[in-house]
């Protein structure tokens, strides 16, 4: 059986700082705000979402600024990097924008990437990806840089065997092996398919904090797509939870056996559902059962707009 999952559809981090987080997405790499709103179980914490013009499944970086979080350590456990693809030919650009040092360049299966950090030290990349069909957002950058979506996500585990059983599962296949990373690709995925797996059996485990990701999350096409993918996932005999509704897409989550916390979440309806699409991640949208705490939250908030 073919699981119908697509590539990454979301990557959801830790931050500190909501005003130096929505700074440098939207202004150092050039990302659009596709939505503004605040996290379902605490409210009165942000929920900010970063992408491409129309916030596309495979392109959404999503941050929980928690103020004064302390920062994460990095070890296994976890996502060790998120990797943005940029066009062909714009790595050149990317190091001037960033003030990247020659040492941020690392070759990895043939590729070379522009490792830089986010503001709370979150570890990033940037690679050329050649005939991506893909378009950036062109607000800040120009359309020959601009940042298409993800590339996909490496994950740092000690034991990397049961998640590779379980991406191949999800429909991955290997890709290739380079030291001790194994390259996992969804074949006919949206661009952001790839997942790299990292063993490192001796490295100590991850602290979760500022900087770090809370999980990543899988595309599926809709609803009927994500119960077969949950029932499949179930039925091999991990906790997965309900469909929940977050507003913009269904979700279901299940940790997986290296540690990471993984989510399938729906491409409808889309961040066009309480938003005209010129003005996606202008107001402060609040999911309905919050919508009493408006006044409160408006005052509580922080601005996030220099
Ligand atoms: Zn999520």
């Amino acid at each position: 059986m073919t699981l119908p999952i697509n590539g990454l559809h979301h990557v959801t981090s830790l931050a500190s700082d909501a005003r130096a987080n929505n700074a440098f997405f939207t202004g150092t790499l050039g990302l659009r705000r596709v939505k503004k709103t605040v996290n379902f179980d605490a409210p009165d914490v942000y929920h900010l979402y970063y992408g491409d013009g129309a916030g596309t499944p495979g392109s959404v970086m999503t941050y929980f600024p928690f103020p004064h979080i302390a920062r994460g350590r990095a070890g296994t456990g976890e996502v060790g990097e998120t990797v943005f693809a940029v066009p062909e030919g714009s790595l050149g650009f990317w190091q001037d924008r960033l003030g990247a040092v020659d040492g941020q360049l690392a070759t990895r299966f043939g590729e070379t990437h522009l490792r830089f950090a986010g503001p709370d030290g979150d570890r990033f990349a940037l690679v050329e990806s050649a005939g991506d069909g893909r378009r950036g957002w062109t607000a800040d950058v120009p359309a020959d840089a601009a940042v298409l979506g993800f590339k996909g996500a490496a994950l740092r585990l000690r034991d990397g065997g049961a998640t590779g059983e379980l991406l191949r599962f999800m429909g991955y296949e290997v890709e290739a092996t380079e030291g001790a990373v194994t390259r996992y690709r969804v074949p006919g995925g949206n661009g952001a398919d790839v997942i790299d797996i990292e063993v490192l059996p001796g490295a100590a485990q991850a602290r979760q904090g500022g900087g770090s990701v809370h999980h990543i999350a899988f595309s599926v096409p809709d609803r009927a797509a994500q119960d077969v993918v949950r029932k499949a996932i179930a039925d091999t005999g991990y906790q997965v939870t309900p469909p929940i509704d977050r507003d913009y897409f269904w979700a279901v989550y299940f940790r997986t056996p290296g540690g990471v916390l993984f989510e399938v979440a729906t491409d409808a309806p889309g961040f066009d559902r309480d938003e005209a699409p010129a003005h996606l991640g202008e107001a402060l949208k609040l999911p309905r059962q919050h919508e009493h705490l408006r006044a409160a939250l408006e005052t509580h908030l922080q601005p996030i707009e220099a």
